[in-house]
């Protein structure tokens, strides 16, 4: 199975906490996985992911919409993506949602909680980007438990509320991959501190994904990791029991 990843990525400051100012410096796409398309994001634009060429995960911001609708053209027959998956409400995840469905007619799918997020633009901290929010309806609602299927694959939906109420993750179990948005990097956790964030909440959604056996980490930000993800989730969990005396 040919596997190839990213290496590029910087940092900036705290990397466990400052998922906001990660920069990937990697350029272009790549198949992550067989049938798993990464294309990586460039300053604080989101990673996109094209899952078995029918489901899109995350738009970005939308400003490198021409780049990525060339990508994502030249990686698979556009007409198949239906769904577009927002893991979470913020501009950098989700800024994208109007341009990339006014092209595909895909229909945007993410969490109730954060539902009302997207299509107010409340809470979608496009402020901290210097940006205006960019709305967009939402059509479906994911729920915990909930599956999304493709010829190749089938993915449970898993609420993971703490970076934001309505964070997702995606978990495909043959191949042990977890699409994480902003709630698990390579080598840290996302933002608990901004507006509907909870610290308590990511916790418990940490110690939910602890119970998954995960051997390809396919996050908002930065790199794929493959392996040692499971051993990183117990880390972070003992991390924050550290500092939140929880
Ligand atoms: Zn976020
Ligand atoms: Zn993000």
């Amino acid at each position: 199975m040919a596997l190839d990843f990213a290496q590029n990525t910087e940092y900036f400051g705290d990397s466990r906490r400052l998922c906001l100012l990660r920069v990937a410096g990697a350029k272009g796409s790549m198949n992550v996985f067989k049938h798993i398309a990464v294309f990586n994001g460039i300053g604080y634009d989101s990673n996109v992911f094209l899952l078995d060429g029918e489901i899109l995960v995350d738009t970005g911001s939308g400003t490198r919409f021409p780049i990525l609708k060339k990508g994502i053209g030249e990686k698979s027959d556009a007409s198949e993506i239906k769904t577009i998956v927002n893991t979470h409400c913020h501009f950098d995840h989700c800024g994208g949602n109007k341009k990339f469905r006014s092209w595909l007619g895909a229909e945007i799918a993410a969490h109730r909680q954060d539902k009302p997020f997207i299509e107010s633009g409340i809470n979608t901290m496009a402020e901290l980007f210097k940006e205006k929010p960019l709305v967009s309806t939402v059509d479906k609602e994911l729920k915990n438990g909930s599956r999304l299927k493709t010829a190749n694959f089938s993915f449970e939906v898993i609420a993971t509320p703490g970076h934001t109420p309505g964070s997702v993750c995606l978990y495909e179990n043959e191949h042990k991959i977890l699409v994480s948005g902003d709630t698990l990097f390579e080598d840290g956790i996302g933002r608990a501190d901004l507006p509907g964030g909870s610290n308590a909440k990511l916790y418990n959604s940490l110690e939910k994904l602890s119970r998954y056996h995960i051997n390809y980490l396919l996050p908002g930000h930065g790199n794929v990791k493959v392996g040692g993800v499971d051993f990183l989730i117990k880390q972070m969990l003992s991390a924050m029991n550290r500092d939140l005396k929880i």
